[in-house]
């Protein structure tokens, strides 16, 4: 219950327009890092002779986690009035893509930092649609380094302008446009006195007003299909609940069999003392079940209630991100993996390429590398998918050429498949 207040967030940006610096400044104000580290670290830019500098703090802590000191070490975190804060690391798009692509990263909402003494750049439109892409639908900007423009009200309210029509244009509305200068600390968690004109939220407002990801647990049962296992007469069926809850006696059905049987027993080990069994499992936890029937089902598979199953997919409508060198075009045969199931895929066809930079949609044969667009795979046998909107665990998929991972993407639609809409 603890983790309904949890929001993870990805703030991005061009490269110095202080993402480090407003990182570093939340730590600060939120009482992320204590009094006595701040001093050690005034102390030893003081004694290098260079102005204190808040990315200093950030690179401080990305040194100790380097060197493994901290117990924490993949995570920043910080508080916010009612929210728990988890920063998600995104070093360049490529890697946040990967990682994404992975199920590395789910970032529930980002802030999209730009330099008001630069204004909106290309980068920071590649940034814009990289999170549209992502499907991360609560973004807040942040205009930062108000100082350098004299905290000029028309400054920022042509960057408000330029930049809220921009995400607008991909379906995503900003929910603040904030003005700040992270480095002296206007409008981060204090209300900055030099823009008497602005009237939203700070930066942390609009943090604690970010809405929490649905718990997993919220969400229709997805056990996908590890493996299964023989242990004398008895078929264990192993997997990893990744939404929603599993109890004994209940009945599930398998996608894309559609095969269906009840749930006779959850397995633990060691064998808990007669009377103590696990009746029930919920999301997050590894789970090893046997059924009442024998019925012959394989990797792959997502056991899912019958009334919320997902789709038994032929051919699907991906919005991925393309890494490889080789162009994406009608006819590229990949393998598709979604879950732990993997199908061959052909493109049927290529919707739409998308110069991220302009937003601007080209007439294409093909997808190259570092463009986005939207395409439609025919795959070689049905497989279990939802569409991302519905289930973002089960609506992503990772595409591969000869065994790399060469793009990725969440799953749009299902164009031919049975199910039932969760
Ligand atoms: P990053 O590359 O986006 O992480 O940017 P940094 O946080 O490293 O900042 C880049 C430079 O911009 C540094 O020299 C910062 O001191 C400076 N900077 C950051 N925020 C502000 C600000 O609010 N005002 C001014 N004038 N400079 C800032």
């Amino acid at each position: 219950a603890a983790d309904r207040h949890l929001v993870r967030i990805v703030i991005v940006g061009h490269v110095d327009h202080g993402k480090s610096t407003l990182i570093g400044r939340l730590l600060h104000e939120t009482g992320g890092i204590t009094p006595q580290k701040l001093d050690q670290l005034k102390a030893i830019s003081a004694r290098r002779g260079m102005p204190f500098e808040w990315s200093f703090l950030l690179d401080s802590l990305q040194a100790e986690r380097d060197q493994g000191i901290t117990i924490d070490t993949s995570q920043i975190r910080f508080q916010t009035p009612s929210r728990d804060i988890i920063l998600i690391d995104a070093p360049g798009h490529a890697e946040f893509l990967r990682n994404m692509i992975t199920g590395a990263a789910q970032a529930d909402a980002a802030l999209l930092l730009i330099d008001a003494a630069e204004g909106v750049r290309d980068q920071t439109r590649r940034h814009g649609y990289l999170l549209h892409l992502l499907g991360v639908k609560q973004v807040t900007v942040v205009v930062n380094k108000m100082d350098r423009v004299d905290f000029a009200e028309p400054v920022f309210r042509a960057i408000e302008n330029e930049i809220a029509a921009y995400l607008a244009g991909l379906g995503v509305r900003a929910s603040a446009v904030i003005p700040i200068s992270a480095r002296e600390g206007d409008s981060v968690s204090a209300r900055g006195a030099r823009t008497p004109w602005y009237e939203g939220p700070t930066v942390l407002e609009a943090l604690d007003g970010f809405e929490p990801a649905r718990a997993p647990g919220d969400l229709p049962l997805r056990l996908p299909v590890q493996a299964v296992y023989k242990f004398d007469d008895r078929r264990i069926i192993a997997g990893r609940i990744e939404t929603g809850e599993l109890e004994v006696g209940e009945e599930i059905v398998f996608q894309p069999s559609g095969k269906t049987a009840v749930v006779k027993t959850i397995e633990t080990w060691p064998a808990p003392p007669a009377g103590r069994e696990v009746r029930a499992l919920e999301a997050g936890a590894p789970a090893a079940i046997t059924l009442d029937r024998e019925i012959f089902v394989e990797r792959g598979e997502i056991v899912a209630k019958p009334s919320a199953r997902p789709h038994a997919a032929r051919r699907i409508r991906v919005r991925l991100f393309w890494l490889a060198d080789e162009k994406l075009e009608v006819g590229t045969q990949l393998i598709a993996r979604l879950a732990t199931s993997e199908a061959r895929a052909t493109v049927a066809a290529v919707h739409q390429v998308v110069d991220p930079g302009h937003l601007s949609t080209f007439e294409a044969t093909g997808i190259g590398r570092n463009q986005v667009g939207e395409v439609e795979l025919a795959l070689s046998r049905p497989i279990a998918a939802d569409p991302h909107g519905v289930n973002p665990r089960t609506g992503r998929v990772a595409l591969e050429i000869g065994g790399r991972i060469a793009g990725g993407g969440l799953v749009v639609s299902v164009l031919d498949g049975e199910g039932t809409k969760p």
